[in-house]
């Protein structure tokens, strides 16, 4: 079978960083279009918008939307109507509403559409997600902590309306943590804090239960400096879970069950390949549910004003 011909839009850091070179060894696929304002991917033609690259390259098949999820459905809708599958980067969307819409359209076109989560293909995922089928959890927290300054440097559209500001990493733990809880959570109360001069939280405190009372909690924070904190923690009857390092690397009662390198990027191409071939989609909007869900319980604190 021929490569299925891609197209990717907003070049920027997660484009150069994941995306080029998973799509360089991934034989399902060859990249032949990028559209940026600014950035540009050597050896394939290079357009300043979607809708010229659209019309000037018939031969794409698929598209993945690169840029902040502020201006995602609008680039995804021009896509899908020009007959293109889609790879949407998380979080899909700046709403929920909007995402189920595009969902719609690519049904009618009979398209697939995928809502990547790249958390949920770190190495010790699904090894956890296993380890919590086979016990009864008692309780499971969160801890999501990093400096916003060493990862996300100047990037205004993360503090925007849209840009979810701690969510942008929190929703990478919610992906992981929708995945492998046997049961589906909601969230309880919250507390977001938003520093004065910014239109999104800087850290958020989390409780969550599911339909039997499990004590399900989360903390986000981005004013971590020194250890980064990236670990989801499980009491259970078979030992003490730790799934840590954003979910590369899996310990129970700390001896380590599970480490491997991190595979995400290939494997959400894989992935991508698969429904394309399928003729599916792969929508799983659970992650941003609880992130509406956290903005619309949650209590606001205000807090110091932020500067890069
Ligand atoms: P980024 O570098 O700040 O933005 C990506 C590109 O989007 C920019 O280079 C820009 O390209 C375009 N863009 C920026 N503002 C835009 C606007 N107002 N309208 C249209 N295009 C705009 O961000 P990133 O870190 O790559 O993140 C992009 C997405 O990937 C986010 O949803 C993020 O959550 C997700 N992601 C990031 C990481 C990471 O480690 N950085 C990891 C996983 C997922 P042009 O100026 O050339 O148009």
């Amino acid at each position: 079978m021929s490569p299925i011909h891609l197209a990717i839009v907003g070049v920027g850091k997660i484009v150069r960083d994941q995306h080029l070179p998973s799509i360089a060894k991934n034989p399902d696929f060859k990249l032949i279009a990028a559209a940026s304002r600014h950035g540009t991917v050597d050896g394939i033609d290079n357009f300043k918008s979607i809708d010229d690259m659209l019309a000037a390259v018939p031969a794409i098949d698929a598209v993945s939307l690169c840029m902040p999820p502020q201006y995602r459905y609008e680039a995804a809708h021009k896509a899908l109507a020009a007959g293109k599958h889609v790879f949407l980067e998380k979080p899909p969307g700046a709403t929920l509403s909007e995402v189920a819409d595009l969902e719609a359209l690519a049904a009618s076109k009979g398209l697939s559409l995928f809502a990547s989560w790249h958390s949920r293909y770190a190495p010790g995922v699904e090894a956890a997600k296993a380890f919590l089928a086979s016990t009864t959890i008692r309780s499971l927290k969160v801890i999501w902590k990093e400096d916003v300054r060493h990862w996300h440097p100047n990037q205004e559209w993360i503090w925007q309306a849209g840009g979810l500001g701690v969510f942008d990493p929190g929703i990478n733990a919610l992906s992981i943590v929708t995945h492998i809880l046997p049961r589906p959570v909601f969230i309880t109360s919250a507390t977001l804090e938003f520093p004065e001069n910014r239109d999104a939280p800087i850290a958020a405190n989390i409780q969550f239960t599911d339909a039997v009372g499990l004590d399900v909690s989360a903390e986000f924070d981005w004013r971590q400096t020194g250890k980064q904190s990236w670990d989801i923690v499980a009491e259970t009857d078979a030992g003490q879970m730790l799934l840590s390092e954003g979910g590369a690397k899996l310990s129970i009662d700390g001896v380590i069950r599970h480490e491997e390198p991190e595979q995400e990027y290939p494997l959400l191409y894989k992935r991508f390949a698969e429904i394309i071939k399928a003729g599916r989609s792969d929508v799983d909007l659970a992650p941003l549910r609880h992130v509406a869900d956290a903005f619309m319980l949650g209590r606001r604190k205000f807090v110091d004003s932020f500067y890069d």
